[in-house]
């Protein structure tokens, strides 16, 4: 059983260590970020909603969002637990994935916050190059970032589940540092 979130600005490392805990842990890695790219590709009604925002690096609404994760969680591969990844990213989104859990009798273990500075992550973004990794949409996604995900810390630090791990240096030392915060050796 492994429930948590993984918190942190775009180019944190986020899906790089997801990958690692999937293939520790064998439980799915759940990227709204994906989903969404998935829905944009198929041209569905949700993608076709939801692709003026990320083009500009702003949130898609939370009710699109949300709705993913709710059928997401449903679905039985999540049954001996999940890594959130990109989800949530306001304080209403965490609000409904606290309700969506409570219901479902699933409570998250860990909030694992990964930690890197803004200029380390420019650097980072620019050099993967994907459509929507202008510098321009970079910093603004950094910005929403800041204004909208940064309240969630504060929201699992008061729930006493909250870890902030350095996402610098090398990716085994980082994932150590990950699993060291999920088996509750870090706390803030
Ligand atoms: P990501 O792959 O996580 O960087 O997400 C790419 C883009 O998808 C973001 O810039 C947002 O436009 C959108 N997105 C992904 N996850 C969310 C979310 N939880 N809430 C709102 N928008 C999201």
């Amino acid at each position: 059983m492994l429930k948590i979130v993984l918190l942190g600005a775009p180019g944190t490392g986020k899906g790089t260590q997801s990958e690692k805990l999937v293939a520790a842990y064998g439980v799915p890695q759940i990227s709204t970020g994906d989903l969404l790219r998935q829905a944009v590709a198929e041209k569905t009604e949700l993608g076709l909603q939801a692709k003026a925002a990320m083009d500009a690096g702003e949130l898609v609404s939370d009710g699109i969002v949300v709705g993913m994760i709710r059928e997401r969680l449903n679905e039985p591969d999540t049954a001996d637990g999940f890594i959130l990844d990109g989800f949530p990213r306001s304080l209403a989104q965490a609000r409904a994935l606290d309700e969506l859990l409570q219901e479902l009798g699933r409570p998250l273990d860990r909030v694992v916050h990964l930690h890197v500075d803004d200029e380390e992550i420019v650097k980072r973004l620019m050099a993967r190059g994907r459509a929507d990794d202008t510098e321009q949409t970079i910093r603004n996604r950094l910005q929403v970032f800041q204004e909208q995900t940064r309240p969630l810390a504060e929201h699992y630090r008061e729930q006493h589940l909250l870890a902030k791990v350095s996402g610098i240096g090398d990716i085994d030392a980082i994932y150590a540092r990950v699993v060291a915060a999920i088996a509750g050796e870090v706390s803030v």
